[in-house]
């Protein structure tokens, strides 16, 4: 998830959001330690604010392990400065806690390393806790200004968390999302025929199956092409698929409306009349002959015509796909054997 994560520009935007949080945050420390007259900390915090302004060059050239190793480490300095400075009571050191939280910002190939800062951050605060009992603070802050930093801190940290969870779900939400958009394509190229753009055979055995289901289906047409290999032959075999892809658009213009279409494999197509009358498949099938054997294919300088045989089954005469399409293949043979470019929906036998 998280390489996934690393590709995507939202995941640079929340990059951003949080240095920009972090670039606020020490600006707020700044004023307050300025304030405070506290100077040294001040400054410390005014080259913080650079440091943040130096992270949002560092998150523009994509490099973002960089920047997340550096906000842990200058987290962790800022903190461990802080509470030498003026002591624990503060509140400083949850900045660790927060920081843990953020394992969500996880660039890394190894997906364990955010979990090392963390113990690092652990170690740190259990650290700075007993350095604290063992040691006084260089400045003694004013009680009141303790509280209120503390309250600050405290409210800031918790802040903090929320918004590593918001991202959290969003991260979740944006993988799905992308995982959805794939798996899409991957339904389309596996559903639809490279060059025709039409139903593969397996996705309209499928179709069948749903139109079978709701007692919709009412034909099932087998067309060829007829000389297709004199096409492949005088013109070329790019020529070939020019005119495969052609007659796949003259079918779907003329009868998408009421069947699915399939290329049954080389110049053969099937397609499924669904929620329409039997004459109604009829003249749509019929009209489908005029408009293919009046089309003037063009092609490399070439002008043709081509014409196709249908051969018509339908639903009541058979019970299952294999059936139908042998039915209408008979048929369709019959009208090859007898002048092509013809459409043949009964027995002639
Ligand atoms: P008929 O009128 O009896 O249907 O004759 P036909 O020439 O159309 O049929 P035949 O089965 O003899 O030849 C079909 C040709 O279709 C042979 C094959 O090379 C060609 N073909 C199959 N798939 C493709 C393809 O994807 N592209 C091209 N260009 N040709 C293809
Ligand atoms: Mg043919
Ligand atoms: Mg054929």
């Amino acid at each position: 998830m998280n390489e996934h994560i690393v590709e995507s520009t939202e995941v640079y935007k929340i990059y951003s959001h949080a240095v920009l949080l972090c670039l606020a945050a020490h600006v707020i420390f700044t004023l307050s330690f300025g304030f405070l007259q506290m100077y040294p900390m001040m400054f410390y915090n005014v080259f913080s604010v650079l440091f943040y302004l130096f992270m949002r060059v560092t998150l523009s050239a994509r490099r973002y392990r960089l920047t997340v190793s550096m906000v842990h480490l200058e987290v962790a300095f800022f903190v461990t400065l802080t509470t030498v400075y003026v002591g624990w009571e503060p509140g400083y050191v949850f900045y660790l806690i927060a920081l843990c939280s953020l394992v969500y910002f996880c660039p890394y190939k190894n997906i364990y390393v955010p979990y090392l800062f963390s113990l690092g951050e652990m170690l740190l605060f259990i650290g700075l806790r007993l350095y604290s009992d063992a040691h006084e603070p260089v400045v003694t802050m004013p009680v009141n200004a303790s509280k209120y930093i503390y309250l600050y801190n405290t409210a800031a940290c918790f802040g903090v968390i929320l918004y590593a969870a918001y991202i959290s779900n969003l991260s979740a939400v944006f993988s799905k999302r992308d995982l959805m958009e794939t798996n899409r394509k991957l339904q389309s190229r596996v559903n639809h025929d490279e060059l025709t753009r039409l139903y593969t055979r397996n996705y309209l055995k499928e179709k069948f199956a749903e139109a079978e289901e709701s007692s919709f289906l009412t034909a099932l047409v087998m067309a060829d092409i007829d000389d297709f290999k004199h096409v492949n032959d005088t013109y070329g075999h790019p020529c070939g698929d020019y005119v495969l892809a052609a007659f796949s658009t003259i079918m779907k213009t003329i009868c998408s409306s009421k069947a699915d279409i399939a290329r049954w494999g080389g110049e053969e197509f099937v397609l499924l009349f669904k929620a329409c009358g039997k004459e109604e498949a009829l003249q749509c099938v019929q009209n489908l002959r005029k408009a293919v054997s009046s089309y003037e294919f063009r092609y490399g300088g070439f002008e043709f015509h081509v014409t196709a045989t249908f051969g018509v089954s339908f639903a009541e005469e058979a019970n299952d796909l294999d059936a139908l399409v042998n039915l209408a293949d008979e048929r369709m043979y019959y009208g090859k054997k007898n002048g092509k470019n013809t459409v043949i929906s009964t027995n002639k036998l």
